[in-house]
């Protein structure tokens, strides 16, 4: 029985597996981690190229038959939990590669999860075509504060796009791979993240409206400060949120944190 939660839609189409595992450029000393291995459609194909998997698994039934499955614990180990509540530092240590056919419907919370761990080198996942896109977004109606949390801690890329019928059951919508390489070192401060994070939820509070007024009122500036903030970083006055690239959101934060 599938359970839908769960977000079980399986990859049936073993030249994506290959595409995905591909991308991930492992090689005979990789760590890997894999989330959900479901029937294992990437993880065999994982276990071919890497020195060590590990796997973690939130359907019972799924994680014991994976579990009899392993002929050589000393290769793959596999884990029956939830993934939001996995303590990762039970894998030791890393560096790690990522792999995952993200269950849809906790897809967000487990790349948050991911990318406030710093042990990962790289990462490839299959999300919903519609999130795919605004995680790698940079400018646009798909640009938002998802992108720009992504990119604050790693750099993504859209690699290729799944149709549903590569799926048993198909999905309702078309999937995306994208691979992630988290910074080596943080872009910004403490504190200047938390200055960024406000003016991120200020700008894009209210999309069609000018972002300079909406930062200026959260952060208790007047437009007038605010506007030499924005001349200063040659920002155009009248930009909306989703005109503002990443690069200039880190400069105002670094400039702001100031205050
Ligand atoms: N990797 C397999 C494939 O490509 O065919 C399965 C992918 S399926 C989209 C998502 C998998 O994640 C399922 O096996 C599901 O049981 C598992 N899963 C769902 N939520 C999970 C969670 N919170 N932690 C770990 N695994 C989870």
């Amino acid at each position: 029985m599938r359970r839908p939660k769960l977000g079980q839609h399986f990859l049936r189409d073993s030249s994506v597996s290959f595409r995905i595992v591909d991308a991930a450029k492992i090689d005979s000393s990789s760590q890997v981690l894999e989330i959900g291995p479901g029937k294992g459609a990437l993880t065999f194909e994982i276990l071919k190229r890497a020195k060590k998997t590990w796997a973690v698994e939130k359907d019972n039934r799924l994680a014991a038959r994976f579990k009899e499955s392993v002929l050589d614990s000393s290769r793959l180990e596999v884990f029956n939990e939830d993934f939001l509540n996995f303590d990762l530092g039970t894998l030791g240590q890393g560096p790690f590669i990522v792999l995952s056919n993200l269950p849809y419907a906790v897809g967000i919370p487990i790349l948050q999860k991911l990318l406030d761990w710093p042990v990962w080198t790289r990462g490839v996942f299959m999300l919903q075509k519609e999130v795919a896109e605004r995680l790698v977004a940079t400018q646009g109606t798909d640009y938002g504060i998802l992108s720009l949390s992504v990119f604050l801690r790693a750099e993504a890329e859209l690699l290729f796009e799944v149709s549903p019928s590569s799926f048993s059951p198909a999905p309702k919508v078309s999937s995306a791979v994208v691979r992630l390489i988290p910074r080596k070192s943080s872009l910004l401060q403490k504190s200047e993240e938390d200055i960024f994070y406000r003016l991120i939820k200020a700008a894009f509070s209210q999309r069609r409206k000018m972002a300079l007024g909406l930062i200026a009122k959260n952060l208790g500036l007047s437009r007038l400060e605010m506007e030499r903030y924005f001349a200063n970083l040659n920002i155009h006055p009248q930009s909306r949120a989703e005109d503002i690239l990443p690069e200039s959101y880190l400069k105002l934060a670094r400039a702001l944190s100031d205050l």
